[in-house]
């Protein structure tokens, strides 16, 4: 293996992303975001390093609409999460910029992320007991199903309930705190040549039509050539352009600024749009980027986890390379299971190593919070 991190696989180059979102989120370029001016912004005749777009004017990047709030500031958290998205759309890497005391305060709904129906039951019930259909709001769907959901938050210790006579009555635990500030959407494309443009250019134009994330960028590998202005002309104008370098490990200064993103507005209505960014970030906050332990094979004997700089990621002894999510399943002809011994007497970790390793990845999760 390389010294480094080997971007040769969309699954390696995501996993990358992800961890130097994780340290470094928000991007750079070689000045601070907030001293670009207009007359800073790349023009028609700057190189390609400076201009993906060749036909971009100044005009065309994100001034007016973007306050000094709408920029991350050291007031500012953040939490990444891989492959989330909607039912039409999904994303490679989300980050949710949120406020850290909120998000201190998000921690009185335990670990776990809460769904739509739980959301419309803690966002809304109240400090003192109420029937809960006179303390929440009325659903779009029906009731019985809003009863089953207060169930579920009593069960899970998110929401106090009571009967009184044959009405069920709640009480908040804790006011539900209002955690996130930005949703970032990721699209990772290590290798960008014209077809991969073409069919980024079509996801990337429904991103910014739906304005459901606040940002959407391009996150892709430099070439000692610099990004193609032909490939990314295709690409919507409000979609930001991130290069990354990650030769020598993941850290801050592994991706840079190629393009600003233009701030999103939503188009189906602000309360429709946080509604479902909250779900994303629930989705996000439960989950974490470090998941693909749930979805690969650590309990396979050439399972291995190898240190990389600042990434921790997947290693495959049998086939001595960083296996992708997909290979490492259960119709991987290599797979082998861990044999019996490892799991007797503690060695080496309690348990084996593949329940050490979903147990570390899983610890590793929790901090991140
Ligand atoms: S042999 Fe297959 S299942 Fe086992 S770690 Fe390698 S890729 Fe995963």
């Amino acid at each position: 293996m390389s010294p480094h991190a080997t971007t040769d696989s969309e699954f390696t180059y995501e996993l990358c992303v992800c961890r130097w979102a994780e340290l470094a989120w928000p991007p750079t370029d070689n000045q601070p975001i907030s001293d670009q001016s207009p007359d800073n912004q790349p023009t028609s005749d700057q190189s390609l390093d400076d201009q993906p777009i060749s036909d971009q004017s100044p005009n065309d990047q994100p001034t007016s609409d973007q306050s000094p709030n709408d920029q991350p500031t050291d007031d500012t958290t953040h939490i990444v999460a891989r492959q989330l998205g909607t039912q039409q759309r999904r994303w490679d890497t989300v980050v949710v910029e949120c406020d850290p005391k909120a998000l201190a305060a998000r921690a009185a709904f335990g670990d776990d992320e809460l769904d739509s129906d739980l959301l419309h039951v803690v966002r809304n019930a109240p400090p003192e007991w109420a029937w809960y259909r006179d303390a929440l709001p009325d659903p779009d769907y029906p009731w019985r199903y809003v009863r089953e959901a207060v169930h579920r938050a009593a069960d899970r210790g998110i929401v106090e309930t009571r009967t009184a006579g044959n009405r069920i009555e709640i009480r908040r635990v804790a006011p539900y705190p209002d955690w996130v500030d930005r949703l970032i959407a990721i699209e990772n494309k290590p290798d960008l040549d014209a077809s991969a443009a073409d069919r980024l250019a079509e996801q990337l134009t429904h991103d910014v039509e739906t304005g459901l994330a606040d940002e959407v960028w391009l996150a892709t590998a430099e070439t000692g050539a610099t990004v193609e202005p032909a490939l990314l002309e295709t690409l919507p104008v409000e979609a930001g352009v991130l290069t990354t370098n990650f030769t020598d490990g993941v850290d801050g200064a592994a991706a840079s600024v190629a393009w600003h993103p233009t701030g999103l507005r939503p188009t189906h209505g602000e309360s429709h749009r946080t509604a479902r960014r909250l779900e994303l970030a629930e989705r996000a906050y439960g989950r974490g980027w470090r998941g693909y332990q749930a979805t690969m094979r650590p309990d396979c004997r050439h399972f291995q986890l190898q240190r990389d700089g600042r990434l921790l990621g997947p290693w495959c002894a049998a086939k001595e390379c960083r296996q992708s999510g997909a290979e490492c399943s259960a119709s991987c002809s290599a797979f082998e299971p861990e044999p019996p011994a490892w799991r007797t007497q503690g060695w080496p970790i309690e348990g084996g190593p593949g329940a050490g390793i979903r147990r570390l990845l899983a610890r590793r999760a929790d901090r991140n919070r």
